[in-house]
C-alpha cells in the first residue's frame, strides 16, 4: 500500500518511551521491523475490494491516534488495588468487545524491545480471533482486509480497557496490536493464555494462531488476586511443532528456520524477518496462519495426534 508502518506506529512508541518506568537491557531482543519499500501485488479487483472496505481501513490509523491521547493522559493515577466491582466491569466489557482471552505477566526490562521502555510495571494481554474463513483465501486481499478489521478492533480492546482503568484512578497506557514495545506472541505466553509455535506466533486454544494480541501496561499490583491463567497444560504444542513442521513446508520464501538461530546473543528466533517480509509482496502472505492446524480451531483432537 506504500504506507510505512515503522511511521504509523512510531508516535505511540515516542509516547510510552516518554512515560517508561522500565527500560530494556542487554539482554532485551532487537525489534524485528517491517521492511520499507515491499508493496503488496494488487490487482483490479483488489483495489476495488479495498474501496468497498475503506470503512474497516480508516479506523486503524484513528486507533492508533486514540491510544497516544490515551497514553498522553496516564499521568494523574492514586489506585494500585483492583476491587471486584471494576473487575466485574473489566469483564463485561471484554465480552461486549468479543475478547477471546486475556491474562497478565510482570514485565521485566530483558521483555521489553532494545532501545525502548513501558510506562507501568504489569501487562494485560489480550486476544482477539480472526475469521479462519478468510485465511482459507491466503495469501490474498480478503485475509489482509481481516487483519485489518482485528488489528482495529484490538487496538480498540486496549484503548477502552485503558479509558476504564484510568477513570477509576489507575494507571493504564494501551500498546496497540500495531508497534508493541515487546514481543506479542511471547506476551501471550508470559501471560498464560497461549504458547508460541515453530511460526514464531502465540498458539491459543479457541483460535491456533488466528487471532491479534493488544496490550495494557498497569500499575495494578493485585492482577493475581482475580486473574490466574497457565498454559501449562498447552506445552505439548512444543512437542507436537518438532514433527509438524507444515508451516516451514508451505512457507513460499522459506522463512521459517530448521533451528532457532541466536542474532543477537541471547534470544533465539525461527523467523528470517527479512525473508518473510519478502512475502509481504503477496498481500502480506498469512500461509503460515492458513496451514497450521491449529488454525482449525480443534485443539482438544490434535492433543490426541
Ligand atoms: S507470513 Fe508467509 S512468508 Fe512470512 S513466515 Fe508466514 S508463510 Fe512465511
Ligand atoms: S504449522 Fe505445525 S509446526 Fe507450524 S506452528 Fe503450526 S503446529 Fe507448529
Amino acid at each position: 500500500m506504500g504506507l510505512s508502518l515503522n511511521k504509523v506506529v512510531k508516535p505511540q512508541s515516542n509516547e510510552l518511551n516518554k512515560r517508561a518506568i522500565l527500560a530494556s537491557n542487554d539482554q532485551s531482543p532487537v525489534k524485528r521491523l517491517y521492511v520499507e519499500g515491499e508493496k503488496p501485488n494488487f490487482s483490479k479487483g483488489d483495489i476495488v475490494d479495498l474501496l468497498k472496505n475503506i470503512n474497516k481501513l480508516y479506523k486503524l490509523p484513528y486507533s492508533l491516534y486514540k491510544a497516544v491521547d490515551l497514553i498522553k493522559k496516564d499521568t494523574a493515577f492514586n489506585n494500585d488495588q483492583l476491587d471486584q466491582k471494576t473487575f466485574n466491569r473489566l469483564n463485561e466489557l471484554l465480552e461486549k468487545l468479543g475478547v477471546d482471552d486475556y491474562g497478565f505477566f510482570e514485565v521485566t526490562p530483558d521483555k521489553i524491545f532494545k532501545g525502548n521502555g513501558v510506562p507501568h510495571k504489569y501487562a494485560l494481554v489480550f486476544s482477539s480471533g480472526m475469521d479462519r474463513t478468510e485465511f482459507e483465501t491466503a495469501p490474498s486481499i480478503k485475509c489482509q482486509l481481516e487483519v485489518a478489521r482485528v488489528y482495529y478492533d484490538t487496538g480498540n480492546v486496549a484503548n477502552r480497557v485503558a479509558e476504564l482503568l484510568q477513570s477509576n484512578g489507575f494507571g493504564a497506557s494501551p500498546n496497540h496490536s500495531l508497534g508493541g514495545q515487546l514481543d506479542y506472541s511471547m506476551a501471550a505466553e508470559w501471560a498464560g493464555i497461549a504458547v508460541t509455535g515453530r511460526h514464531s506466533m502465540a498458539i491459543t486454544k479457541k483460535n491456533g494462531p488466528c487471532h491479534r494480541i493488544s496490550v495494557v501496561y498497569t500499575n495494578i499490583k493485585n492482577l493475581d488476586v482475580f486473574i490466574n491463567k497457565s498454559n501449562d497444560d498447552m506445552l505439548w504444542i512444543k512437542e507436537f511443532c518438532k514433527k509438524c513442521r507444515k508451516c516451514q513446508r508451505k512457507c513460499p520464501t522459506g522463512a521459517i528456520l530448521m533451528e532457532p538461530v541466536v542474532l543477537d546473543g541471547f534470544n533465539p528466533t525461527r523467523i528470517d524477518y527479512d525473508k518473510c517480509c519478502e512475502g509481504f509482496t503477496n498481500y502480506g502472505c498469512g500461509i503460515c496462519i492458513k496451514e497450521c492446524p491449529f488454525t482449525s480451531g480443534k485443539y482438544e483432537s490434535l492433543k490426541g495426534i
